[in-house]
């Protein structure tokens, strides 16, 4: 099998399996607990703290940890929009981030809140212009990702902030995709939230964490007990956490020479698909885009059928994100930057990782080039179009 499915879930390393398996088996008291039994657990979860707390620069006490990306994305606007309602109840995001915002600013919008949901331009980018005319006086928060799950592309993390700064907006930022992949430094950077999920990059599903900085004012999502300084209750997830900690970890001493790495593979599987496989697209930005995205349009195809013909080949790939597949309605990401709905259809999205070799990236090219070919030539569509091309010639 060749997985090239990354973005949907990452394999959880060995070594990450083994930091975590004590913890279910033998050290498996509640950290909460007053014994030292206990005591040793909770050293170890404020140890994974510091050590993800040091990656992206910030303090330990601003990292809380939640059940993974969703719930991260889930707090941190309805918390804000709970903590900051006598501020106002206008909110900025944009028309690509994935479904845990989308759906999370619909349902602030039945409750009375307003939502600016800006546009992308033909690479996927927002228009820092567009942001700041979108910006009013009872604005609370602007959340634009880090970088799309679909096409890649990363958006301008600094610029944004300023412009939220400049006007005493807060700074929230779906993480997810970009942690672990791109050097972020909440301070340099200037994000006052980020969300962030451990099984992204090599930790179990089920864990994440919401950087919230000192001092904003958040209400909590989940309410009970006093864990996570009393902002996030629910009896705190030793393992995973853990887990969680041991792949940052790993995800920090290998970041340069990974992305040099998946940038090289990453290059050549979409120089490759351009070169030989006519009436085909590139996705997302050319150069800014993560290290491990690859993501095209194919013309004449059905993204499902392609998917279906690269799984019988080994190669398990995706249309558009794992959360809309299974409906029938195209990628909204491929609709904001401009695709039409018959070419957003067929979509392939590739996301290799570190374990990916330059043969399983040609061998991926050479099935596709086939199974385009197969696909193409029972296309009532595209015998159309060949046809209408030799005519005009
Ligand atoms: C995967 C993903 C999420 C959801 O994270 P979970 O931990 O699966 O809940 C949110 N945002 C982005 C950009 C993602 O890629």
């Amino acid at each position: 099998m060749i997985y090239l499915d990354n973005a949907a879930t990452t394999r959880v390393k060995p070594e990450v399996f083994e930091a975590m398996q004590p913890y279910f088996t033998e050290q498996y008291g509640n950290p909460s607990s007053a014994y030292a039994f206990s005591g040793k657990i909770a050293q170890q979860v404020d140890a994974s703290r510091k050590a993800i707390a040091d990656f992206i620069g910030a303090n330990p006490n601003e990292v809380y940890f939640t059940g993974g990306g969703s719930e991260s994305d889930n707090w941190a606007l309805k918390g804000l929009a709970c903590s900051l309602k006598n501020k106002g109840k206008h909110i900025i995001t944009t028309k690509i981030e994935h479904h845990a915002i989308l759906h999370t600013a619909e349902f602030l919008e039945k409750q009375g809140l307003d939502v600016t949901y800006l546009n992308v331009d033909a690479d996927g980018k927002i228009d820092l212009k567009e942001l700041e005319e979108a910006i009013r006086p009872d604005t609370i928060l602007i959340s634009v990702m880090f970088a799309n799950n679909e096409i890649g592309t990363i958006e301008p993390i600094k610029e944004i902030s300023e412009i939220a700064h400049k006007h005493g907006i807060l700074f929230h930022t779906d993480a997810v995709q970009a942690f672990g992949h791109v050097k972020i430094d909440v301070n340099e950077l200037g994000i006052d939230l980020m969300s962030t999920s451990g099984h992204k990059i090599n930790a179990p599903k089920g864990i994440g964490f919401l950087y919230i900085r000192k001092g904003i004012k958040i209400e909590p999502l989940i309410h009970g007990g006093a864990q996570e300084r009393g902002m996030r209750a629910g009896t705190t997830n030793a393992a995973s956490i853990i887990g969680f900690g041991a792949a940052v970890k790993l995800a920090e001493e290998t970041l340069a020479s990974r992305t040099e790495y998946e940038v090289k593979l990453r290059d050549h599987l979409i120089e490759r698909v351009l070169a030989e496989i006519p009436y085909t697209r590139l996705n997302g930005h050319r150069t800014d885009r993560l290290p491990n995205n690859a993501n095209f349009c194919f013309r004449f195809i059905e993204g499902e059928s392609l998917l279906i013909l690269l799984d019988r080949a080994g190669i398990c790939g995706s249309s558009g994100s794992a959360c809309t597949s299974g409906s029938l309605d195209p990628s909204h990401v491929l609709l904001a930057i401009g695709l039409p709905h018959e070419i957003a259809h067929g979509s392939l999205r590739l996301t290799l990782s570190e374990e990916t070799t330059m043969e399983d990236i040609d061998y991926t090219v050479d099935k596709l080039k086939d199974i385009v070919g197969k696909l193409r030539s029972m296309s009532p569509l595209y015998e159309d179009f060949v046809k209408k091309q030799k005519e005009a010639k």
